[in-house]
């Protein structure tokens, strides 16, 4: 009989299962995919916060702030405990003034958390909360599910792209809303990234390298003309914006002599470029460059509602995109949720303090 079950063997579940592990529990961990890693392991491995609190406060307004604070206190002290299972660090910055954190090769975390983990059961999927085992959902949110895409975020959801690792349809909301569970502000909020429209060909490998991250340094269009101006440094305005306009699609333009700006390492010409080789509509003239967008769908903010202890109803937990309400109204990084929901979901769940 395992001391507590997870779904999910992405970020959250990984972590909360390592962490279960690491105080003597036996937990059993169910993946629905045939590989653990979850939209973890596509992902860019930047785990982060902002700076100075009040700045996240800010940027993620309608976000709860008890778990923010959590988030905000614990981060540093969770990516050190990472750093001891041996996961490969690529950077020990994040590149932005305004924030602070590690980037991770996203493989070897996965697989320095899989170590930890100890046995992960493969193509197991959890279809129902297990009765009397203290349980954790860790199963991604709904990214990759339309129908709830379409039901509370957007009714252009048929035609975004999925970005998020196929398993997330929302197994963790329903099974937790089934258990008694509440939801949590900002269902209708999604993270997404503008990515290279049909007939563009985007494999997994390409979702990081393929992102068009220039919407602050272009004029930006809907299908009817109508522009939209670029307000956070993140650019999820423009992706919440772009995911409700017609067919989720929007126009970037670049005027030539803002082509050589720096997006990260690269140009945004290389950005362009990388669009057009993989097949994306895009338009040169003398004076810009025009490229058709679509909205990414990569991860989602609302979820089940929780406590500070990660607590969605009794002997049932929620951590990672399973859990809402960290970063609504705004962007904060989903991995660093993951990590440190993860962590306290795992403690509170064997009776340990959070
Ligand atoms: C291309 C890309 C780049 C990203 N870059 C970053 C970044 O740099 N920094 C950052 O902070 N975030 C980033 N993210 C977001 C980040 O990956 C997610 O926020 C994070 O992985 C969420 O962790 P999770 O454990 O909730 O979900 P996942 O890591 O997706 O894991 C959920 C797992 O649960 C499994 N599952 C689903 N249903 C069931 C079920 N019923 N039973 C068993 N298993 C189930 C899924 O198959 C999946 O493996 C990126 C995402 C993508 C796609």
């Amino acid at each position: 009989m395992p001391d507590v079950v997870v779904a999910g063997a992405g970020m959250a579940g990984l972590v909360a299962a390592a962490e279960a592990r690491r105080l003597g529990a036996t937990p059993l961990v169910l993946e629905k995919l045939p590989r653990a890693g979850g939209s973890m392991l596509l992902s860019s491995g930047v785990i982060w916060r902002h700076r100075d609190f009040e700045t996240f406060r800010a940027e993620c307004p309608d976000g709860d702030e008890r778990l923010q604070r959590l988030l905000f206190e614990r981060l540093d002290d969770d990516l050190r405990w990472l750093d001891s299972l041996g996961a490969p660090v690529v950077q020990r910055d994040t590149g932005n003034p305004l924030t602070t954190g590690t980037r991770f090769d996203s493989g070897g975390l996965t697989e320095a958390l899989v170590e930890a983990v100890g046995a992960v059961q493969l193509a197991e999927r959890l279809g129902e909360a297990p009765g009397s085992v203290p349980l954790i959902l860790a199963t991604g949110g709904f990214a990759a599910s339309r129908d709830l895409l379409r039901a509370h975020v957007s009714a252009e959801a048929d035609h975004a792209f999925l970005r998020a690792a196929p398993g997330s349809i929302g197994d963790g909301l329903r099974i937790g809303l089934e258990a008694g569970g509440s939801t949590s502000s900002g269902l209708d909020q999604v993270y997404a990234r503008a990515m290279p429209a049909p007939p563009a060909r985007i494999g997994e490998p390409d979702l990081v390298r393929l992102a068009q991250l220039y919407a602050r340094h272009a004029e930006v269009t809907n299908e009817r003309g109508e522009r939209y101006e670029t307000r956070t440094w993140s650019e999820i305005d423009v992706a919440q914006w772009q995911l409700r306009q017609p067919r989720a699609r929007a126009w970037f333009t670049v005027a030539a002599d803002r082509l050589g700006e720096r997006v990260r390492e690269r140009s945004v010409a290389e950005l362009i470029d990388a669009a057009e080789a993989a097949g994306a509509p895009v338009r040169r003239s003398e004076e810009d460059v025009t490229v058709e967008t679509v909205a990414g769908v990569t991860t989602t903010l609302g979820g089940l509602a929780i406590d500070e202890h990660a607590c969605v109803i009794d002997n049932v937990y929620a951590c990672g995109a399973d859990a809402g309400g960290v970063a609504t109204g705004g962007y904060a990084s989903g991995l660093a949720a993951a990590l440190v929901f993860g962590r306290i979901a795992a403690r509170v769940a064997l009776g340990e303090r959070p």
